[in-house]
């Protein structure tokens, strides 16, 4: 390091770190198929099988709040947002190792409601914990899960496969864990200021539960083989659909145009939204942590996609010359911008 240049890390974003960090280093492994770059790394297993893994830290106070984040919920999605991501290659996971660094403000109790979470993730999704390590933090609790998953070689998505017109499609519905976020926010203000007045959660059951206890689409995974059609370009909205797309552009060397007035939103969603002042198209582009999947399918399979009540189509690529686009519902286009959660700039 040379002692007169200092670069912040908000200015390159979580992304531009990973590359300057990783950079320097080439393949030395014929097993390695696939590194970073991916929602999980691909690793020939044997002639016809791949192992897929990934990983993610979950950190107290950037990653979640304990005010109201229960322990047992917090342990159930820290494994499915790894899932999430095997899921993302067409995979299917198997096992995971779960390490957690902790201060002693936490007595045994608490941790093993953390991983009676961690339990119910694990049964619900047919996984086997396998390891792990733990450890002493100074102050807060550190998580990391790292997932290992298995497919067929020639079933593995990865965000490079896309071609032009392929249509883009999500799952379920966007936007809901972001207003959860803000109601959950919103009463921890309230209470701060005043902490006789109990938290009014009532009617919000739905965007609490999609941000204190979201699942993983492993359904979609198996409505995609029952229904005969292997995706193009896979990966999971777990930073926002606008960097998703982004990242789906960039993988595939493509743009993308997407419809505002196709974007699926719960109308508690919007109308929340509403009420906090946020436009609800922001929740959706820029939200995060829903854990749908984002993927893209050749227009051939349009007749097997269309009017499945798990998968809007939201658009299609586009050549890399014609950018990032939303025709919003007066038929403006709008260039996207990626501002998905990045751990380094200042929210
Ligand atoms: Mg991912």
């Amino acid at each position: 390091m040379s002692e007169d240049k200092r670069t912040e890390l908000e200015t390159i974003g979580e992304f531009g770190l990973i590359d300057a960090l990783t950079k320097g280093f080439k393949k030395k492994n014929d097993s390695t198929i696939f590194g970073i770059g991916d929602d999980a790394a691909v690793i020939n297993r044997d002639d016809k099988n791949v192992t897929l893994v990934s990983t993610d830290f979950l950190i107290e106070g950037i990653h979640f709040n304990l005010m109201y984040t229960p322990l047992k919920h917090l342990g159930y999605k820290s494994v499915v947002v790894n899932l999430s991501d095997i899921y993302a290659m067409n995979g299917r996971p198997e096992q995971i190792t779960v390490s957690i660094a902790v201060s002693n403000r936490f007595p045994k109790e608490a941790l093993e409601e953390l991983y009676d979470g961690i339990k119910t993730a694990c049964d619900i999704y047919n996984i086997d914990l396998i390891g792990g390590d733990t450890t002493s933090s100074l102050s807060g609790l550190v998580i990391s899960v790292t997932a290992l998953g298995t497919a067929k070689k020639e079933d593995v998505v990865y965000r490079s496969g896309a071609k032009e017109n392929d249509l883009l499609v999500v799952t379920g519905d966007l936007g809901a864990a972001y207003m959860g976020l803000q109601v959950l926010e919103r009463e921890k203000s309230v209470y701060k200021a005043n902490p006789d007045i109990q938290p009014d959660l009532d009617g919000f059951d739905y965007l609490l539960e999609r941000q204190l206890k979201p699942e993983a689409r492993k359904d979609v995974i198996q409505f995609l083989k029952d229904l005969d059609v292997k995706p193009t370009s896979m990966i999971d909205v777990s930073d926002g659909l606008a960097s998703e797309i982004f990242h789906l552009c960039k993988g595939s060397d493509l743009g993308a145009q997407i419809y505002d007035e196709k974007l699926p939103i719960d109308t508690k969603v919007s109308m929340t939204a509403i009420d906090f002042n946020i436009d609800p198209a922001t929740c959706i582009l820029n939200g995060g942590e829903d854990y749908e999947l984002l993927f893209s399918v050749a227009q051939e399979d349009f007749d097997k996609i269309k009017g499945n009540p798990h998968m809007s189509i939201i658009g299609h690529f586009t050549s890399k010359d014609a950018g990032v686009y939303m025709i919003d519902k007066q038929g403006a286009a709008i260039k996207l911008k990626a501002q998905g959660w990045d751990s380094f700039r200042g929210e």
